[in-house]
């Protein structure tokens, strides 16, 4: 993984945390408020004991990315350089009580991350921060409504922090991979960015002049639910023919299905199983016209909202991420082609790339908000 703890974004890395300090504010309201930033901690700092039981300064820090299926841990040192990572199924609620509160998620984590910094010398962590999936209040800690997981108003911060004994930040899981790929990713030497992450769902994290974008009720970004003309699928907000009912791996699946049915010359007919969006873009590989015209289409869509969000806020790259980012330009060049047909003029187009940190970037952005958060209320981690 690359070196996080250094940007050549061409952006002050101050700059950007002081305005996530400002905007974040989560820190006074809970830590400092609360004495739980003090607890567990041994003095200035945390003691690393060595090999050979000396004990050396040193701090740790978490970054963790909780998704829908998996949750991935890293352990980082303060420069964010990654020591070491786990990974477990992530626990949803009970489907049977939706807003029970995640207790027993919350102890499992708390005690993978503490074998996992013990198992590198650390007896306990400066900070942590966590990418959670949905509608996330950074301020309050709170995972407003992490659906797939059946999560409603969790305080997930407050509770993961008494359990740690130290600061967690958390925000939603789009956006920590935007800050991820920012920082040491497709992202690099960029203040103004648009990541997409097209997987289960569909979702942007913006950021401009070096601050992520979060919105007045914290929805910035959510452009999978914005409905396309001509579509009238069903999506899982309730609504029908949003963008996410193409523009993710489901939308690619369905559409593949449809195709079929529809009596479509495409090798997917011979498919026994229900259809997957790898499956089509194997397809694709094949040569199969059907399953590359499903990529084109659901990209052409995807590459309009985009425009749109690129006249918006003028980014100079637009990153595309998440399991369907897979299919490369199967999925990309449909968008650039399509942002070619609302920004002709080449120059004023932004770039369309992959993003490089694949499944790293969320757990990178999550420990440079940890990291972030925990320099700017002790004035510099260098300063003791
Ligand atoms: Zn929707």
């Amino acid at each position: 993984m690359a070196e996080t703890g250094v940007t050549d974004c061409g952006m002050s890395e101050d700059r950007m945390s002081k305005d996530r300090m400002s905007k974040d504010r989560m820190s006074e309201k809970w830590t400092a408020g609360k004495g739980i930033a003090g607890e567990g901690m041994t003095g200035e700092g945390i003691v690393k004991e060595g090999m050979a039981g000396e004990v050396i300064a040193g701090k740790a820090f978490i970054g963790a990315d909780i998704g829908g299926t998996n949750t991935v841990i890293g352990l980082f040192d303060e420069r964010g350089l990654p020591l070491g990572e786990r990974r477990l199924a992530t626990m949803r609620a009970d489907p049977r009580h939706p807003t029970s509160d995640p207790a027993e998620f919350i102890e499992r984590l708390g005690q993978e991350i503490q074998a996992l910094a013990l198992a590198h010398g650390y007896r306990d962590i400066a900070a942590a921060g966590f990418g959670v999936p949905g509608w996330v209040d950074t301020a309050s800690g709170m995972a407003l409504d992490a659906s797939n997981m059946g999560w409603k108003n969790v305080r997930f911060a407050e509770a993961m922090s008494r359990r740690l004994g130290a600061p967690v930040y958390i925000d939603n899981d789009v956006r920590l991979y935007t800050l991820g790929e920012a920082a040491a990713g497709a992202g690099q030497g960029c203040a103004d960015l648009v990541c997409i992450t097209v997987g289960t769902g569909l979702s942007a994290g913006i950021m401009t002049n070096g601050f992520l974008v979060r919105g007045s009720r914290l929805l910035a970004g959510e452009i999978g639910h914005d409905r396309v003309d001509g579509l009238d699928a069903p999506c899982n907000c309730g609504k029908r023919g949003c963008l996410e009912t193409i523009a993710s791996a489901p939308g690619i699946a369905r559409l593949a299905a449809e195709a079929v049915r529809s009596g479509k010359s495409t090798v997917l007919a011979g498919t026994e199983r229900p259809i997957t969006a790898l499956d089509v873009f194997l397809a694709c590989q094949a040569g199969d016209a059907v399953a590359a015209d499903i990529f084109r289409f659901a990209g052409r869509a995807l590459g309009r909202k985009l425009a749109a969000l690129a006249f918006a806020v003028d980014p100079q790259r637009i990153i595309v991420g998440g399991g369907v980012a897979a299919a490369g330009d199967y999925l990309l060049q449909p968008i650039r082609d399509e942002l070619a047909v609302h920004i002709p003029e080449a120059e004023w187009r932004p770039a369309v790339v992959s993003g490089k940190l694949r499944d790293k970037a969320g757990l990178v952005g999550a420990v440079r908000l940890a990291i972030e958060n925990w320099t700017g209320e002790r004035g510099g981690i260098h300063d003791e």
